[in-house]
């Protein structure tokens, strides 16, 4: 599994704007009439994430999940080319990339080569999230991966995972607490996934309450809207469920009028961001004013942000605002209003406050995807021969996942058998009914 360096990665052509991916996503973003002032696409980024899948398995059997039938009796890619695929994102996007460690379950690996590919990451420059349930993410497991780089750990936490004991949302509270208790402490940002669905979608409001009441310990919130993909047996979403109810749901979870269109990242068909401003215990919008923040952001986008490390941050921030006095002046007038506007919740709660990102993912059905939003896409899937959007991914994942790798002896190494073999590139595709039933997951074992 040879590493490629910048100029092979350019002849494989998956990507034809590599070259220059912000100018080019700009470029996109222009075509479709999607560029302006608030649109992060183009302007401080050229994707938002890119996903990287570190195994198929997984410990648990949801409802709506986007792995295929074929992708539990799939073999864990080696972790020489686990690396090579960290190289692939850092030559694709550069520094600062946040690069989702995910799965199936990532913390099915061994911990030593979790271990390796987070540090791998972090010594890249870019920013590693653990996806994870949390199951097997002990303590111990958490501190090894931070002192390794981790900078963000995502929990998802819902009930199409069927957990034994939890028939709904608000129950589960107790597992988010007893996440965020073992977390607490640790050099990580921390976020939470839900996915949304006909069960689930009335419970919306005071799950947000929950976050918001949780937010000291908390950066980001995110919601994904059922989609039709993968081997999940709960298949179409309700009329009920659409970006806007799902932004309804949250400001009514606030109880204030959080602003999604600030900050814009690719598609808003696809995707909506707010984030919320909390003092003593009450939700405040915080992005009030468009355009003066589309100017900050886009003009600041060298400053690097650790969401692991606010503090920093901040720092690094007001140092490029003392290179940019006329930004900073009208940064201090918003700030001295908002202060006064404020002034009671800040003094009651002694000044303490604390902000918390709200995000909503609209991923597509298989067998209905946009052209449009693929080529605006934000979230991509590396895969062997490069990045590419993650709904297009898990449309067709059966065909990725069963590419064989290329070793640098010339070899081909089997994602079915995990040997390797003379033969070629063409492997051999199990059939579903097949497949031996510790394999059956979704709607296989259902039908089983
Ligand atoms: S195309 Fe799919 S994966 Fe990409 S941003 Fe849109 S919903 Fe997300």
């Amino acid at each position: 599994m040879p590493s490629l360096n910048k100029d092979q990665i350019k002849q494989q052509d998956t990507i034809p704007w590599l070259a220059n991916p912000i100018k080019a996503a700009k470029a996109t973003m222009k075509k479709y009439g999607l560029w302006n002032l608030n649109q992060q696409m183009g302007s401080r980024w050229p994707i938002a994430c890119v996903a990287l899948e570190i195994t198929q398995r997984c410990n648990l059997d949801c409802t709506l999940c986007y792995l295929s039938e074929h992708s539990q009796s799939i073999q864990d890619l080696p972790l020489e080319e686990v690396l090579r695929r960290i190289e692939n994102i850092y030559h694709y996007y550069g520094k600062n990339t946040d690069v989702q460690v995910t799965g199936g379950e990532p913390t099915l690996r061994e911990p030593s080569e979790l271990t390796a590919i987070i540090a791998k990451i972090s010594s890249l420059g870019m920013r590693a999230t653990l996806m994870t349930n949390g199951i097997r993410a002990s303590r111990t497991q958490l501190e090894r991966l931070c002192k390794a780089g981790l900078t963000d750990v995502a929990f998802h936490v819902d009930i199409t995972q069927q957990r034994r004991g939890y028939s709904t949302e608000l129950e589960l509270n107790s597992i988010r607490t007893a996440y965020l208790e073992r977390v607490k402490g640790l050099p990580v940002s921390v976020m939470f996934n839900t996915t949304l669905h006909k069960d689930n979608f009335h419970e919306v409001t005071e799950l947000v309450r929950f976050f918001c009441d949780h937010a000291e310990q908390l950066r980001t919130v995110s919601f994904q809207l059922q989609a039709d993909t993968g081997r999940g047996t709960l298949t179409t979403r309700t009329d009920e469920i659409t970006l806007e109810s799902t932004l309804d749901r949250i400001n009514q979870g606030c109880r204030a009028a959080i602003n999604f269109d600030a900050v814009q990242a690719g598609h808003p068909n696809c995707n909506r961001y707010g984030l919320a401003l909390i003092v003593n215990k009450k939700v405040h919008n915080f992005y009030d004013d468009n355009r003066l923040f589309g100017e900050v952001l886009r003009a600041s986008k060298a400053v690097n942000w650790r969401r692991n490390k606010p503090g920093k941050s901040i720092c690094r921030f007001v140092f490029w605002l003392l290179q940019h006095p006329s930004l900073a002046i009208r940064l201090a007038t918003w700030g001295a209003k908002r202060l006064w506007q404020l002034r009671n919740d800040l003094t009651a709660s002694r000044g303490k406050v604390t902000t918390l990102s709200f995000f909503t993912h609209n991923f597509m059905d298989a067998c209905q995807l946009d052209q449009e939003r693929i080529a605006c896409c934000v979230f991509n899937t590396m895969t062997r021969d490069g990045p590419i959007s993650m709904c297009l991914h898990n449309a067709k994942r059966d065909s990725f996942i069963h590419q064989a790798i290329t070793t640098e002896e010339g070899k081909f190494w089997s994602p079915v058998s995990g040997r390797l073999t003379d033969a070629g590139q063409i492997i051999e595709v199990i059939p579903i009914d097949q497949l031996p039933s510790r394999f059956l997951k979704g709607r296989s074992r259902q039908g089983h």
